[in-house]
């Protein structure tokens, strides 16, 4: 049993914390919101009222922000708070330079870090199959890997500070782009009278075959669990989608990386987001490129 406090209990983070708590482990939690305190009451995390009171005497503390200013925020006041050798994990996604930035403060404070951002949405965090990509020194890694497996079915140790927020964005980077291409695929099939179910079967056995067609398929039909077949009901949503591929781009600029598809892609979401469909699944994009997309609401 190991005693954690788990920062930040939204969407994401409640069903972690939760997940913790079924493992045996000791949760303590804080969130700014009201209900979101509520919900994760309810699933037996002990809820702090305060950051400061949430990470007193635990020996790991886990943050599922929604920003890397949040991140930085909230590690700078919490480390203030706990012992040296304390494991501080963030799970949030968030730019890779505010990433190393807070494995900077904890390295200060005498605290091991891992940056652990996840893949498999809240539909994984609730089933605890979550993919972690990590980043940080092999310590750190041994430390919480048990904590990280009762949250997750993959966990991957990626590389030094920063990597695994690296390896999340460039994987979702390539979803983006494949989802397009995927949307941009059947638009033109329905042009030439070709049925979904036809490019399905050539390309989900062919060199077109990929996730965002073989898993995520973007029309109805082919792919029966795909949100095409709920009306675009997330799934994962198209803000998060574009967040993603903001964070792609800020990296690829900063690193001088060339990503003209990855900035094609981050243009058609902030279109699609600015159309005000940014809370339907990313896969809906495909009702854009038919011209279908007009301004919701
Ligand atoms: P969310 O908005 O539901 O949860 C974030 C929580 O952080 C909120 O409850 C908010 O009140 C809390 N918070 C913000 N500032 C705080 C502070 N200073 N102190 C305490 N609590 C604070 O977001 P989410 O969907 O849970 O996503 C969390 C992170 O996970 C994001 O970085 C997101 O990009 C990433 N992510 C989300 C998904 C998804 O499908 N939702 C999938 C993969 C990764």
């Amino acid at each position: 049993m190991t005693k954690i406090a788990f920062i930040g209990l939204g969407n994401m983070g409640g069903p972690m914390a939760a997940n913790l708590v079924k493992a045996g482990h000791a949760v303590t939690g804080f969130d700014l919101s009201e209900a979101s305190r509520n919900a994760a009451a309810k699933t037996g995390v002990s809820i702090a009222g305060s950051i400061s009171q949430a990470v007193r005497e635990t020996e790991c503390v886990i943050t599922m922000l929604p920003a890397g200013s949040h991140v930085i925020y909230v590690w700078d006041e919490l480390l203030g708070f706990v012992d040296p050798g304390t494991l501080v994990i963030d799970s949030s996604t968030i730019d890779v330079e505010s990433a190393r930035k807070v494995h900077g403060f904890a390295d200060k404070a005498g605290c091991l870090s891992l940056d652990a951002p996840v893949s498999g949405g809240t539909a994984g965090a609730a089933a605890g199959t979550l993919t972690f990509m990590v980043g940080g020194s092999d310590g750190a890694f041994s430390r919480g890997k048990h904590l990280l497996d009762a949250m997750g079915k993959k966990i991957v140790h990626c590389g030094d500070a920063g990597a695994g927020q690296a390896a999340k964005i460039c994987n979702n980077m390539i979803l983006g782009v494949s989802m397009v291409a995927v949307c941009e695929a059947f638009v033109l099939a329905e042009r030439l009278g070709l049925s979904h179910q036809a490019l399905f079967d050539v390309a989900s056995t062919s060199s077109g075959q990929c996730w965002s067609l073989t898993s995520y398929c973007p029309v109805p039909g082919p792919v029966p669990a795909s949100p095409a077949n709920n009306d675009y009901k997330p799934g994962f949503m198209a803000s998060l989608m574009l967040k993603d591929l903001m964070l792609a781009q800020q990296a690829a600029s900063a690193s001088g990386a060339t990503t003209p598809m990855g900035a094609q892609a981050a243009q058609l979401y902030s279109l699609f987001e600015k159309l005000g469909h940014g809370a339907e699944d990313f896969s809906g994009l495909i009702r854009m490129l038919r011209g279908e997309a007009v301004r919701a609401g």
